[in-house]
């Protein structure tokens, strides 16, 4: 493929001002997230998503060249032409990361005037600009056959009551069909006043977007003779685009990403850090915002003895037993690393604890024999006893510390069961802080637990001085809980469980946490 010719080699530095896209971090360029996954020095700045800083090598410089309205500037525009000529120079690959579109109102040329003059090779990868992003996500389409057959892109930063401006208002104000105005918030009553003088209808529909295409989006409407006050009222600060034209009528039909059922709510999702992806996925899908604490860890055990013995006579076992998707990926770890591989399960019959374990199996080429219908240690046991067990030999391979209710039931059942710890949970450091945070200031609304031990863990992370402040900080959000073991433990520390799907599963939880939301079961206690 072109778009993924491999970037010049670090002893010739290049820069590539490569456009981050409006905010949403999914709307980059493939060409752009490749280059930034070989970046050795990035650039970035305030409204690029620091989020797609996460494809850039562990190894690379990351430099935040912020530019705020406002005069928060981290360095001035000269600054960071120098910033990335030094760096090209010194051999760099260097990606300068630039919201929106370089070359739209972006400065871009200025930079690159600078690495011209100073003989740097570069390259420009463009973006999807804030304009099309905001009218797209905020339901208005730009053009139409029915209402306009042209767009223009203005700045707005340009106050036009200035004497010489380079915009001709009495142009603009019935030339063009659509007026997309960038940085145009502080001087919006000027500007509509500009484009009503000079002909433009008062009753010309106005949108403003504010950080369009992320979950913050906000977004208001007006006329020209209203927008102002409108924005003023609802408190709408700079980045936000002020869009003109009758299409923004089209905004109440086509108005899809604000009306998404979870937008506009913050989730705190308490995973492990190797599977929180799919939940903080599924909630995007819904609109959510979710802020991730992974309250567990998985490691290895120190101690591999009995797997490995175990493993060394798999044939030997009538059942193998996987209670959690962890087991899955610890014990095929194991085993490849012993030299085997899924052969040498034939003779064994395998059961899950549930659907997203049986999926995770099947990716090392196996199907599970047995699936509970209760996706729970009791189901599991519940449903291998009904197969007589007794005299057989099961293995469970399994985290170090678990319940012992299933080995319980089948030893009771008459069956021989080896426990193999094949790995362990432990609770990871940092962002205590942080999280105190967020639900200090009363801005989360909902937290998801998907075990017991991310309830504990989630509760020793919080660490609350004693169950008053638990209260405090807790109350005002809602608990879902994916089943009815991790829901008796929220229970047992003194909190309430708002939303627990009939199945335990993150499918089955994320939609019952999308009908709470759609019949407003769960408005927030103000
Ligand atoms: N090169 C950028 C524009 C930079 S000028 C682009 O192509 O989008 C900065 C202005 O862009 C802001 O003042 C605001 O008007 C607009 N802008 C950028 N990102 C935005 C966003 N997510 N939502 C609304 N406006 C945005």
């Amino acid at each position: 493929m072109t778009t993924q010719q491999t970037p010049t080699p670090s002893t010739n530095g290049k820069v590539y001002l490569v456009g981050a896209g409006p905010g949403d971090p999914g709307l980059i360029t493939l060409r752009g997230k490749y280059l930034l996954e070989h970046a050795e020095v990035v650039v970035y700045d305030y409204l690029a998503n620091p989020k797609l800083l996460s494809y850039v090598p562990k190894t690379a410089k990351l430099i935040y060249a912020g530019k705020k309205g406002g005069g928060l500037h981290a360095f001035t525009q000269q600054g960071i032409n120098q910033l990335l000529v030094d760096h090209a120079k010194q051999g760099n690959m260097v990606v300068r990361l630039k919201g929106g579109d370089p070359f739209i109102f972006g400065r871009g040329a200025e930079e690159i005037e600078e690495l011209v003059a100073e003989g740097i090779d570069f390259e420009v990868v463009p973006g999807v600009t804030s304009a099309t992003a905001a009218a797209t996500y905020a339901g208005i389409p730009i053009t139409h056959r029915d209402y306009t057959a042209s767009v223009a892109f203005v700045t707005g930063h340009e106050d036009p009551t200035k004497k010489f401006s380079n915009i001709s208002w009495e142009k603009l104000a019935t030339g063009a069909g659509t007026i997309v105005i960038y940085m145009g918030i502080k001087t919006l009553p000027s500007i509509t006043k500009k484009l009503i003088d000079h002909g433009r209808s008062p009753d010309t529909p106005v949108a403003v977007v504010r950080w369009a295409s992320t979950p913050q989006q906000r977004s208001v409407v007006g006329t020209l003779a209203t927008i102002g006050e409108v924005v003023q009222k609802a408190d709408i600060k700079p980045p936000a685009l002020v869009i003109v034209g009758e299409v923004v009528k089209l905004r109440s039909t086509i108005d899809w990403f604000e009306r998404r059922p979870l937008f506009g709510r913050r989730v705190v999702v308490t995973r492990t850090r190797e599977q929180a992806s799919d939940l903080v996925a599924k909630l995007e899908e819904f609109g959510a915002e979710c802020l991730e604490y992974s309250t567990i860890h998985i490691e290895p055990v120190d101690d591999y003895a009995v797997l490995d013995q175990a493993i060394a006579e798999l044939g030997s076992y009538d059942w193998l037993l996987f209670t959690s998707l962890n087991a899955v990926t610890y014990f095929f770890k194991r085993l490849y690393g012993l030299g085997g591989d899924s052969r040498r399960l034939a003779a064994t019959k395998i059961a899950v604890v549930g659907r997203a374990t049986a999926e995770e199996l099947l990716k090392y080429g196996v199907r599970a024999d047995l699936i509970p219908e209760k996706f729970t240690g009791e189901g599991l046991a519940e449903a291998l006893v009904k197969t007589e067990v007794k005299g057989s030999r099961i293995l469970l391979p399994r985290a170090l510390r678990a319940s012992e209710i299933l080995p319980e039931v089948l030893a009771d059942a008459g069956a021989a069961v080896t426990i193999a710890p094949t790995y362990r949970n432990v609770p990871p450091q940092g962002r205590k802080q942080e999280l105190r945070d967020q639900l200090e200031s009363g801005s989360v609304d909902l937290i998801t637990f998907t075990s017991s031990s991310t309830v504990t863990n989630f509760l020793t992370m919080l660490d609350a001085a004693d169950s008053q402040e638990m209260h405090r900080l807790l109350d005002k959000v809602s608990i879902a809980a994916i089943g009815p073991i991790t829901a008796d433990t929220v229970r047992d520390h003194g909190l309430k469980v708002d939303i627990q799907p009939d199945r335990y599963t993150i499918d089955d939880m994320v939609q019952a946490i999308v009908s709470a939301y759609r019949s407003k079961a769960l408005e927030r206690a103000e």
